[in-house]
């Protein structure tokens, strides 16, 4: 169990060309040794466990907003740190 969660903030529809838009087939997407999990702003599952916003950037790697689409369909923005 890590020390910080954080639910993400969703939004309705993804922005085309805009988002890097990433779809979980299954969850956690991410795992690291983080004191953070990002929980999906619509169901509470895990998007991503000892994953921090920042480290969740770095892996990545894109300058656009940073999407990610949960099994339950709600949209999760992933905060820049
Ligand atoms: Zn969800």
């Amino acid at each position: 169990m890590s020390d910080t969660s954080i639910t993400l903030e969703t939004i309705s529809e993804v922005r085309p060309g805009a988002d890097a838009h990433i779809r979980a087939n299954r969850l956690p997407v991410m795992t690291g040794s983080d004191e953070a999990d990002l929980n999906c702003g619509g169901c509470g599952q895990a998007i991503a466990t000892g994953t921090s916003p920042a480290a969740f950037h770095q892996k990545i790697q894109t300058d656009q907003r940073l999407v990610v689409e949960c099994t339950c369909g709600a949209l999760n923005v992933v905060p820049t740190a």
